[in-house]
């Protein structure tokens, strides 16, 4: 194994193969600049929701660096292109440092006590003229679990609003609630440890190269080792995952139900199921089977443009599996019929009986390091602790917790989610609107719309973030925030881990924690329990975590056993974690499915075609035993297809390079230079049909709105155009919205449209038209070369290489010590 090499270039590093159960070996990532380190403070990840472990270097008071931790089960001391550079943004000169009020149609500097005594009297004002429904929050998938925690009492009991959501929704929403319909409870089934024992291993819409790049090393040094799994990959697009399987389909977008019940149909049509597991674990078998007798591989390859025999090929590897270990991300949850989709695939495991056991199981990933989180907590559009807001017993265990009346929690219906909080700001019901950690501005679907909301007179933006990001210089009163490594907790990734994250530095001028700012919001506007005293009875972040410890007590997520002590000495654990898991759970359902009965369940469920709730009467009809319920959903097309003005399709998604609208990895300079701006992706054979090149300038015009930028000829399906999500403005002349050389986020492009179920943005399925502005000048796409955006042709772009700035260091574990 080299000792240094340039991880831009190179984004996984060197292999450490190893064979099926043994322990991944380990590697020891870092990168540092300058010489010495006076300490270092343990953290976690906070680019993608592997959560990888690792250790901050502080030196005369700021970070230099960081290192992975090689005793953490999660990364074995492996660290990311993100994890290794992406901490120098905390050092980004345009860190908001003061907080910021609106006066006269522009941003002024201005002090603590003044903003904060905008917000209070605001939202006192709002309470008192139209109640809590005027007040609204949009929070993260970046805070720490103490902040949403904090944030949720506020919201809940003592504002007492239903709108709360994090953008999580746009992120992990299909994941909870495709978990919440198989199993009646939200959580990981499956580990990363995983990937050490599986046989096969499928991939729905999840490029996990670029996702999640440290899981990706692991099934690269299985792949390196002896028998190695085998891999199906479904994906529109050449991912490097997609590169290393034996199977991989490509379908039209939207299709994804199609193809799911096209590949049921042929197990069940061979009798792959394992009928004892069906009939001991599972409720519905006969209702599934009956709903795909009809989807045959030759009916889903009309619908989907895959060939038939390629589609009984991926069944079959499905069907011979011995360990199967599935995996879905945005490609599902992004779609059209996103949840009845990523319910299919825990259909597929259930029909095999592959779950509980090592190398068995699903992960409905997570992209953001905390969405688990957001959902624990109940910021996200849940209860806290995973609770039934139908349950009057859960509502009232919470109000007892939080020594308030029942009627002061909102559970008249659902809590809002963030489409629907948007909505309601447009309409004007909610007048306040608090966005925590995220860039609406960018991220949303129809960013004219978005932006005229947010500059609307009869909106009150409060704005909580560590840059002036397009949504912050739109806002009316901008709180300056504290990031990681700047403030004290914990976090927990897509497989159940918790890390502690420990304050290494100071926060810049006056930036604060983000648990201080919403401590300080809840004691000056005097929140109370029934007895009168203060409703939040905590004041740092190890307060806040016990106070959650109490309200995750005997809920899946039980968080009783942990401590920040234990987390120190242990690093990552795995909730729950309580007197009767002292070590945390490595998988669930190893003893049978064990949240899904009626008085437990977070949810009844929905349908999966309309997303009309199902009633307690139906579920306790359905589900008495509380098993997992196999629910079939049939395809339906999606809401936009091509036509003679939009003759393509149009889907978006990440690189490797960057996270989420930049915010960060474009203050990064080795990440921001391996991917500096915007580009469009085509096919080799769509733009030779076309008369287009590598390089050529071009507009994406949907009926929404339009994005210019440079082609990128790769081997992405015919029919089918890419843009990555992450260019926004602030660092263009327009800074919140289009100059006069059109727009580049490619959300400009993106519908108002969601799915029934889950509530989350459709961000894969519009319909496009493409026009050529101007022929090549010689300079190639923006797009990295080492991803799924690699050129076709490989000679048509230099090779992305990050140079001297971006070495890093890999070292094995050193060989144990010869005994004399
Ligand atoms: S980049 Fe995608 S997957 Fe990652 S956090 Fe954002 S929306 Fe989620």
């Amino acid at each position: 194994m080299r000792e240094r090499i340039d991880r831009i270039a190179e984004p996984w590093g060197d292999r450490t193969p190893y064979r099926p159960g043994q322990p991944w070996p380990v590697r020891r990532d870092a990168h540092l600049t300058g010489d010495g380190v006076d300490r270092w403070v343990p953290a976690a990840s906070l680019l993608h929701s592997n959560g990888d472990a690792m250790d901050v270097a502080v030196r005369d008071g700021r970070i230099v660096g960081v290192r992975g931790r090689a005793d953490d089960r999660v990364n074995r001391g492996r660290l990311g292109p993100k994890d290794l550079f992406g901490w120098q943004a905390n050092h980004a000169r345009d860190r908001l440092t003061v907080p910021l009020v609106r006066r006269g149609g522009e941003l002024e500097e201005s002090d603590w006590d003044t903003a904060m005594g905008l917000v209070v009297d605001r939202s006192k004002h709002l309470l008192e003229e139209h109640g809590p429904g005027a007040i609204g929050f949009y929070t993260s998938g970046q805070l720490f679990l103490e902040e949403y925690y904090t944030l949720a009492v506020t919201a809940r009991a003592g504002i007492g609003t239903n709108h709360l959501d994090g953008n999580t929704r746009l992120c992990t929403a299909t994941a909870a609630e495709a978990l919440k319909e198989t199993f009646g409870c939200d959580g990981q089934p499956a580990s990363y440890t995983d990937v050490d024992h599986c046989d096969t291993l499928a991939l729905f819409g999840h490029n996990m190269a670029e996702t999640q790049p440290v899981l990706w090393m692991r099934v690269l040094d299985r792949l390196a080792g002896p028998e190695p799994p085998r891999l199906l990959c479904v994906d529109p697009r050449p991912t490097p995952a997609a590169a290393r399987s034996e199977v991989h389909l490509a379908p039209r977008t939207g299709t994804n139900v199609a193809l799911l019940n096209a590949l049921l149909h042929e197990l069940v049509r061979t009798d792959r199921i394992d009928h004892a597991y069906v009939r001991a674990h599972t409720v519905g078998y006969q209702e599934l089977a009956a709903g795909v007798a009809k989807c045959t591989p030759q009916w889903a390859a009309r619908i989907c443009d895959v060939p038939a025999r390629e589609i009984q090929r991926a069944a079959e590897l499905l069907g011979e599996a011995r360990k199967l270990l599935s995996t879905v991300l945005q490609g599902v949850y992004q779609s059209h019929q996103a949840t009845a989709a990523a319910v299919q695939v825990n259909n597929l495991q259930l029909l095999r009986g592959m779950l509980g056991r090592p190398g068995c199981g699903v992960l409905q990933m997570n992209g953001q390091p905390t969405a688990e989180n957001t959902r624990e907590c109940g910021a996200d559009g849940d209860l806290p602790g995973f609770r039934n807001w139908e349950n009057a017993a859960h509502v009232a265990e919470l109000a007892k917790l939080w020594n308030v009346e029942e009627e002061r929690i909102p559970h008249y219906g659902a809590p809002t989610p963030a489409m629907q909080i948007f909505r309601y700001a447009e309409q004007g019901s909610i007048k306040l609107l608090w966005i925590s950690g995220t860039n609406p501005a960018v991220s949303l679907p129809e960013l004219a719309r978005i932006r005229e909301l947010l500059r609307s007179e009869g909106l009150f933006t409060v704005v909580q973030d560590l840059y002036p990001t397009e949504t912050a210089l739109l806002a009316d009163v901008v709180l300056p925030a504290a990031t990681w490594g700047e403030k004290t907790g914990t976090f927990t990734n897509a497989d159940r881990t918790v890390h502690l994250c420990e304050q290494a530095v100071q926060p810049p001028g006056q930036a604060r924690p983000d648990l201080d700012i919403l401590l300080d919001y809840a004691r000056r506007m005097d929140f109370r329990d029934r007895d009168g005293a203060p409703l939040i009875g905590w004041h740092d972040a190890p307060g806040a975590f016990e106070a959650w410890q109490r309200c995750s007590a005997g809920r899946p997520c039980d968080y009783t056993g942990l401590s920040y002590e234990l987390l120190r000495e242990r690093g990552g654990i795995q909730w729950p974690c309580d007197a009767e898991h002292p070590d945390g759970t490595e998988r669930l359902y190893s003893d049978g499915i064990s949240w899904a009965a009626p008085d437990t369940c977070e949810t009844y469920g929905r349908d999966l075609v309309t997303g009309a709730a199902v009633s307690e009467t139906e579920y306790r009809a359905l589900n008495p035993g509380g098993r997992a319920v196999l629910k079939a959903a049939e395809y339906l097309p999606p809401h936009e297809d091509v036509s003679a003005e939009h003759p393509l399709q149009l889907t978006t998604g990440r690189t490797l390079y960057h996270f989420h609208t930049r915010t960060k990895t474009g203050r990064t300079p080795q990440l921001d230079a391996a991917a500096p701006g915007m580009w469009v992706e085509i096919g080799a054979g769509e733009a030779r049909s076309r008369g287009l090149g590598e390089g050529d300038l071009v507009e994406v015009a949907t009926a929404r709105g339009a994005v210019r930028a440079r082609l990128r000829v790769t081997a992405i399906r015919d029919g089918l155009l890419f843009l990555p999500f992450h260019y926004g403005y602030w660092d263009t002349p327009g800074r919140t919205g289009p100059g006069p050389d059109g727009g580049r986020a490619a959300n400009e492009t993106t519908v108002t449209d969601w799915d029934p179920v889950s509530k989350q943005p459709l961000y894969k399925t519009a319909a496009a038209r493409l026009t050529r502005i101007a022929p090549a000048d010689g300079t190639p796409a923006p797009a990295p070369t080492t991803t799924a955006s690699a050129p076709a042709d490989p000679a048509a772009a230099p090779p992305t290489t990050g140079g001297p700035d971006a070495l890093a260091d890999q070292r094995p574990d050193p060989a144990p010590e010869a005994t004399p």
